[in-house]
């Protein structure tokens, strides 16, 4: 296992970086580095993504004793908010991924496997490999679960097949970056879509359709593509502050926005699109079919929490987070509502916010505290405002940074409160591009510019 402390000493030269550019205060990061507790209790944590790896750093630092199992299969640890950045040629794909056991935390022993199902009355977790694994205290981190049977006539394995795309995949998101290149050569019908379940970064499909045609303005091809972008929802992004300077620029560079449009299927031979118009009048649902030809498509599949989370009894059984299984905890504690041993942050927390590693990274620290007044037999009292970022790259240069809380008030991180942050920005850009790549990998996973 790697030698954590020099990582940190990498850290700290980033962290210098962005505490120029305002995003963690030195503050913050002396504040969570002297907490200290001695707690006790055998902590196991299901993910060893964003939310799991952080955890288990921030927990490892803090508790004088720790006891941390971590169960992921994975052998790569993705920074997946670069993989836009790979589909638009920022990054190459090797920039994006680090070996997982360089990641692991040194003092948390690491077991490589599935898990199946969770009991939590008896504390139980039935592994693939390993038999069943106790905890007295759970952290569910598993992330979310891409659907991709859910749109007919493709696959994740078919990905590419008859120009359709996906950047939601590691392989998915290289051959949309060579096809867009081609595009803008070939030129003809293109076609963008969202879905209509939560989906990891609501903006990531924006973005890449924004990167796209810009691309094509960049090689002077413009004139010969058409875009359209359909999204599921009934309208286009849902945070106030910054929804009208985004449809600004999608009417400024022609580009028509199709609402309440849901992707069904493709005919991958014929790149044919077949969608549903969902029109609600009163309790009426209106489906109107409708059939596109395209060029090129870039397609956002459904997501849901992931089935053995599902399996487990652990996700809400009413309301809107109770469809796609995701787990059912205080929006503001982050401990789960019947389970008061389990604390879930990330993308299979069902909590009304963006999927994004952005809110993990504010999550992470209230979770870990919760966890350990829960391990001392206190009341967890940290809470969690639902802050989360989507930084949505409207072309390679600029990016309309979208910080914002649960009721959807802007949350401007500092120097940005000095910016007119309802537009887009080179200063977002450079951060994008630049910053958040090594503060994931250096700071964030080892438990580092977390506030
Ligand atoms: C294309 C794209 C663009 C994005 N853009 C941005 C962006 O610009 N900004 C931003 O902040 N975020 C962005 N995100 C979202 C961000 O990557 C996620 O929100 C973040 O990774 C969530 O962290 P997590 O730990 O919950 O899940 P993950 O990081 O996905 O980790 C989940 C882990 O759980 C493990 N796991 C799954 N099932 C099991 C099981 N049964 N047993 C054991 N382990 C299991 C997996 O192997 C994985 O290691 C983007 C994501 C994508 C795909």
């Amino acid at each position: 296992m790697p030698n954590r402390k020099i990582n940190r000493r990498k850290f700290l030269k980033v962290a210098a970086i962005t505490s120029a550019a305002g995003l963690i205060t030195a503050t913050g990061i002396y504040k969570l580095t002297e907490f200290s507790s001695n707690a006790k209790g055998k902590i196991v944590i299901i993910g060893g993504g964003a939310a799991g790896l952080s955890m288990a750093a921030l927990l490892q630092r803090w508790l004088d004793e720790p006891d941390i199992t971590l169960i992921d299969p994975s052998d790569r640890q993705y920074y997946q908010p670069g993989f836009t950045l790979v589909a638009s040629g920022v990054y190459t794909p090797d920039e994006v991924w680090k070996d997982q056991k360089d990641c692991v935390p040194s003092q948390t022993k690491w077991i490589k496997d599935i898990v199946k199902e969770v009991n939590p009355v008896s504390n139980q977790i039935v592994t693939e490999s390993n038999g069943n694994i106790s905890y007295d205290f759970l952290v569910l981190t598993p992330g979310l679960q891409i659907n991709w049977e859910k749109t007919e006539g493709i696959t994740k394995d078919t990905l590419g097949l008859g120009n359709a795309h996906s950047i939601y995949d590691f392989e998915g998101a290289q051959k949309t970056w060579t096809a867009i290149q081609e595009f803008s050569k070939t030129g003809g019908k293109g076609i963008f879509t969202d879905t209509y379940t939560k989906h990891k970064c609501g903006g990531a499909p924006k973005k890449i359709c924004l990167l796209a045609e810009h691309y094509t303005r960049k090689q002077e091809t413009r004139d010969n593509v058409t875009l359209s972008y359909y999204t599921a929802a009934n309208e286009l992004y849902d945070v106030p502050y910054y929804t009208p300077r985004l449809l600004e620029i999608y009417n400024e560079r022609n580009i028509p926005i199709h609402l309440t449009t849901r992707l069904k299927g493709v005919d991958t031979s014929a790149k044919r699109v077949y969608m549903d118009h969902i029109e609600t009048i009163g309790d009426e649902k209106i489906i109107t079919p409708i059939t596109e030809d395209y060029e090129f498509l870039h397609f956002t599949p459904p997501m849901s929490a992931p089935d053995f989370v599902k399996n487990s009894g652990l996700s809400w059984t009413e309301g809107k987070l109770a469809d796609e299984g995701w787990v059912m905890i205080d929006k503001e504690t982050l401990v789960h509502k019947t389970y008061s041993n389990i604390i879930c942050l990330g993308d299979c927390a069902g909590i009304p916010t963006s999927k994004t590693s952005a809110a993990v990274r504010k999550q992470v620290p209230v979770a870990a505290m919760n966890l350990i007044s829960l391990m001392d037999g206190k009341s967890p009292e940290m809470k969690y405002n639902g802050y989360a970022a989507c930084p949505i790259i409207t072309d390679y240069g600029h990016v309309l940074l979208c910080e914002f809380d649960y009721d959807k008030n802007p949350q401007p991180s500092a120097p940005f409160t000095m910016m007119d942050m309802s537009k887009e920005q080179a200063a977002a850009w450079h951060l994008k591009v630049k910053v958040l790549k090594p503060l994931y990998f250096n700071g964030m996973l080892n438990g580092y510019g977390l506030s």
